[in-house]
């Protein structure tokens, strides 16, 4: 009788991945202290959007696990853009502070390309200002990457799988994870062979039977379907999802979870890319804290 192998996917753990970056960050930082003085990251967040809330959170006890100090300003959502403006003026000239992140989104009425444009580059610790994503353009990748495309490239390095040649198909587009993930994994030394597809993209499905590494970043819940997997690909889901199920709210990528029965490596929702983004920003911030020593 024929025996059926039942394949599963390993799992790229982000939380795993995500500690070891932090614990050699955690000595960068206290060689800092050591110096000086700790590195120093401020979060703006305006208003009170539930999750962002909950994501700045998420970023302050990180910083306070590896020995970043870390301040926070909330602005009301009644605040105007120029208060927001002067902050940022402030930041950027205030010597004591090496990162600024401003939480998206922002208000309405509040125009967020151009606060990004308004951080120096030096101290944009989300990687998304024109400077430096402008410089992954031009093949420079030592500098301030943005967050989450630079923990997808790590995920997959860190599965030890050949990238060189690798077909790629990033889903989704957008100014911070779909573009920048699509040039980071075209950049020499990654070699992948990209294709970035959007919502006026014709057969995802064929486009996605035909890569060897799909990266997820649409924010639908289980759009992209198992059965649309090409067998022993690797699946990085970038969407994070809240849905109800059974009454209980849960979070959910961008994949459909039987994808492990035909993917060689997924990322977990939640688990995967979040934790990992994080650890990117910390990173980001002892960067930018060495780099203007
Ligand atoms: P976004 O700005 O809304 O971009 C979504 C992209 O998906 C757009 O480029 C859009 O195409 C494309 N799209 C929409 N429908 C599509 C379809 N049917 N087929 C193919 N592409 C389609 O979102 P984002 O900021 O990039 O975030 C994407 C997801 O990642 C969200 O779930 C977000 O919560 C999550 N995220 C996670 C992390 C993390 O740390 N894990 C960080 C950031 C974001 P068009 O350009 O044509 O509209």
């Amino acid at each position: 009788m024929p025996v059926r192998h039942h394949v599963t996917a390993r799992v790229i753990d982000g939380r795993a991945l995500g500690a070891i970056i932090e614990k050699g960050l955690t000595d960068e930082a206290k060689a800092m202290e050591k110096k000086g003085r700790a590195p120093h990251l401020v979060v703006v967040i305006v208003g009170d959007d539930a999750a962002s809330h909950v994501y700045v959170r998420n970023k302050q006890r990180a910083c306070e696990r590896i020995g970043i100090k870390s301040t926070r300003h909330d602005l009301p959502s009644t605040s105007n853009p120029s208060d927001l403006i002067d902050l940022v003026d402030n930041l950027n000239k205030d010597e004591g502070v090496d990162g600024i992140l401003v939480q998206s989104p922002l208000p309405d009425g509040f125009d967020e390309i151009s606060i990004t444009e308004m951080i120096d580059p030096e101290k944009d610790v989300d990687g998304f200002h024109p400077v430096n994503l402008g410089r992954i353009v031009t093949g420079k990748v030592d500098g301030l990457l943005p967050c989450t495309p630079s923990a997808v490239i790590h995920m997959l390095e860190s599965t030890g799988e050949r990238l060189a040649g690798k077909k790629a198909l990033v889903v989704g587009r957008s100014r911070i994870v779909g573009m920048p993930t699509a040039l980071l994994l075209a950049q020499r030394g990654v070699d992948a062979t990209v294709t970035i597809s959007h919502s006026q993209s014709q057969d995802l499905q064929g486009l996605c039977l035909d890569s060897d590494i799909i990266v997820a970043a649409v924010g639908r819940p289980g759009m992209i379907k198992s059965d649309w997997v090409k067998k022993d690909a690797i699946v990085i889901d970038v969407g994070i999802n809240r849905i109800e199920v059974d009454g209980a709210s849960k979070l959910v990528g961008d994949v459909e979870k039987e994808a492990s029965d035909r993917a060689s490596w997924v990322t977990p929702v939640p688990g995967g890319v979040g934790p990992m983004t994080i650890a990117m920003l910390m990173r980001n911030t002892i960067k930018a804290a060495i780099d203007r020593v």
